[in-house]
């Protein structure tokens, strides 16, 4: 009994230390029975008749109806599969692994195998993979390959509502490959009733609603605006676990950070209250988490304990929690907004929308009836959010679409079939930065650079670099250093050992800036046999790491195949800043002495983050990654560089001002031209040679 408890009220620390903490079974029912119950399963024979009978079908069920775990399995019996895979993609990441993981459970197969999962840089699918999950984004990588999907005899595109930019596109380029392919069937599923905007689009498809069994829920709003709702949101919790009935607590909130800051929290304030009050069982969920932490969420809780799960918006629509009977919504967000004038992508906590809370409220009458917390006054739900979420496509930087776009032969984007065509503003943007990067031709065509660019998935800045690595011989120290950015960050900073920790990290650290530094920690953990020891010792990640190294294999893989050759620079740590500035050009700063930097374009005042490498150093010029927001614009991943390198790799973006100047390092740099504005762009849009060359 006494271990029972510690279990329990540990739970979340061991969650940290990543110890597999087992509550027993998983459910009472079998799982034939449990499939058996869902609500999906009464309508399998209405749904295999439409789908046999339509090439393209929308259905609209509840989460946790069934939809992406059933469905697929209904159409492997029908024998679809043995036409080709039965493909479902998922806007996310983590949602996809999960949900491959609970079918081939249910099938009676390994992962992989029968049924697998294909997500960027992590591909678990064989021969004799029928069932498919994969996000959405690596579906429209296959595109490139195979516009017409020929191993695909079924596609789902599951969770459609979420309007995700790969999705939107695929929604275009499936309805293409179905023009060639009258065999291939299309189903679109969506969480909310915006089904007849999507059936309009698929030529007045048929929409099927899966009716859920859901139970009223109670609405309660704040009685005034809050102006600290992670406050609100802890007082909230610990109201419900003493006041209310047995029932699991849902809470949604914007990101990593806020989450587990809350669950520490909140673990502190249960421990201290010690047995005055009942057990409660705090678990986090976002994507970053590892898998086996991830599926605790699943466990049923244990008798006489309450659980509350801080989730990211993924357990909204992505992912169900069974027995959740409250639900906490503090009203907002984190979006991915690109802002095209300062060529910027920022992560912005923002309101979310009325049906986003809808769909939130909702997963607290799944077990039973149910109340939802709303932390926001209720004139702000009616007035103030917006009925739907904007799509991802009208407001995110498009470049890495626009690419895969024009690698595909598509080059009229007026006249795409957008379900919702993004402003004009952010293609050209994205047209002006591929231009930039000499993806493009002055035509708006694809060059040969940016075919190969296009190969590589991830941001075009990354792939222009990475080809530049080829011709500048250190392509093994570049594909390093992007195989390292593209993972979580490495270095572990506990919360009682951060000075330790911070000590640790300075030794790797290279004056020249981050990416030398994550070269520097991936080499020396290679060196020492890649193995835990060496990361325990010095702080790091070692998971992150292994990632790091797969990343790198299947980057190498992509070089090998365009037959580009695996250099090392050999100690030439020169060659590789240079390197860095051939993509991430347009990402430069200069240091301003009163303010501190401001990058080149745009003129936005900007610092070097705290957990940089260059942290409290002051050269005149650097690039960064990306800017971060927090309490104010963060430049994140800076390296030093000098400013002619600016002049040398883009000549055709920038220019010296002041030539009177001494001082190389003083030298003052410009770009030629505003990055869009420009009416030039506009005829990228719909590049049409011909009519160009006439007029
Ligand atoms: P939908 O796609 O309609 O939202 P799902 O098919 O994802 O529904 O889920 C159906 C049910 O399967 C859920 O209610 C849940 O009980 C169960 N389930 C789904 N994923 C898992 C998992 N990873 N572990 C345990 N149960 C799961
Ligand atoms: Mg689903």
């Amino acid at each position: 009994e006494q271990l029972k408890k510690e279990l329990v009220v540990t739970a979340w620390e061991k969650n940290r230390m990543r110890e597999k903490v087992s509550f027993g079974k998983r459910s009472s029912l079998p799982m034939s029975q449990q499939r058996k119950e869902l609500p999906v399963f009464k309508m399998r024979s209405t749904l295999m008749e439409s789908v046999s009978s339509n090439q393209f079908i929308v259905i609209v069920g509840e989460t946790g109806s069934g939809k992406t775990t059933q469905i697929t399995q209904y159409l492997n019996d029908e024998g679809y599969s043995r036409k080709g895979m039965i493909g479902c993609t998922q806007p996310r990441r983590v949602a996809a692994i999960s949900v491959a993981t609970r079918v081939a459970e249910e099938f009676g197969c390994k992962v992989g195998d029968e049924v697998g999962y294909n997500v960027r840089f992590d591909d678990r699918t064989s021969r004799r993979t029928q069932i498919k999950y994969m996000t959405d984004g690596m579906l429209q990588r296959e595109a490139l390959l195979d516009p017409l999907m020929s191993k695909y005899s079924v596609i789902m595109l599951d969770e459609a509502h979420e309007r995700t930019v790969a999705t939107d596109i695929l929604f275009a380029l499936l309805k293409e490959a179905a023009k060639v392919r009258p065999e291939l069937k299309i189903i679109i599923t969506s969480a909310t009733l915006d089904s007849e905007k999507f059936s309009k689009y698929f030529n007045g498809c048929p929409v099927i609603n899966i009716p859920g069994k859901t139970f009223p829920v109670e609405v309660m709003y704040a009685q005034s605006p809050q102006m600290d709702y992670i406050a609100a949101t802890l007082e909230c919790v610990m109201d419900i676990h003493i006041n209310n009935n047995a029932g699991d607590i849902l809470v949604f909130l914007t990101g990593q950070e806020e989450i587990d800051s809350c669950c520490e929290i909140l673990y502190e304030r249960v421990k201290m209250l010690g047995d005055a009050i009942g057990e409660l069982l705090i678990l986090p969920i976002y994507s970053a988490l590892p898998s086996e932490v991830q599926s605790k969420i699943f466990e049923p809780t244990p008798e006489g304990t309450r659980k509350v799960v801080f989730a990211t918006n993924i357990a909204e629509t992505s992912i169900t929690i069974d027995g959740i009977y409250y639900v906490v919504d503090p009203g907002f967000s984190k979006v991915n907004t690109y802002n095209p004038r300062a060529g910027m992508e920022q992560l912005i906590v923002s309101p979310i929308s009325k049906a986003q809370a809808n769909q939130r409220k909702g997963r607290a009458g799944r077990t039973g009836p149910g109340k939802c917390y709303r932390l926001y006054i209720e004139s702000a739900f009616y007035n103030e959010m917006l009925p739907n979420t904007i799509p991802e496509i009208q407001r995110q930087n498009l470049s890495n679409t626009i690419l895969m776009l024009k690698a595909m032969g598509i080059n009229d984007l007026l006249n795409f079939d957008f379900m919702d065509p993004p402003p004009r503003n952010l293609l050209l943007s994205a047209l002006s930065e591929l231009y930039n990067l000499e993806a493009l031709d002055t035509d708006g065509y694809l060059t040969k650079l940016g075919q190969r660019m296009s190969q590589f998935p991830m941001d075009p800045t990354l792939s222009k670099v990475m080809l530049s690595s080829v011709t500048n011989e250190c392509s093994e120290e570049i594909s390093t250093i992007i195989a390292m950015l593209s993972v979580q960050n490495v270095f572990f900073r506990p919360r009682d050992r951060q000075q330790e920790a911070d000590r640790q990290k300075s030794k790797f650290h290279h004056p020249y800036g981050d990416h030398l530094t994550l070269l520097n920690v991936y080499t020396q953990w290679d060196n020492a046999g890649g193995g835990q020891q060496f990361c325990e010792i010095n702080f790091l990640h070692g998971r992150h790491l292994k990632r790091a190294r797969d990343v790198k294999k299947q980057i190498c893989s992509i070089i090998n195949q365009l037959n580009l050759p695996i250099v090392s620079s050999r100690g030439d740590v020169d060659i590789i800043r240079k390197t860095l500035v051939a993509g991430f050009f347009m990402n430069a700063a200069k240091r301003e002495a009163s303010v501190g930097y401001k990058t080149i374009v745009g003129n936005t005042i900007v610092g070097i983050h705290p957990s940089s490498s260059l942290y409290g150093k002051e050269y005149e010029y650097v690039i960064y990654n990306s800017l971060v927001l927090t309490s104010r614009e963060f430049m994140s991943q800076v390296t030093s560089i000098e400013p002619d390198w600016l002049l040398e790799f883009a000549p055709h973006y920038y220019k010296a001002v002041d030539t009177n100047s001494k001082s190389r390092k003083k030298m003052k740099i410009t770009p030629l031209h505003d990055r869009y504005s420009k009416d030039q762009n506009s005829w990228r849009l719909s590049s049409k040679r011909q009519s160009r060359e006439k007029a």
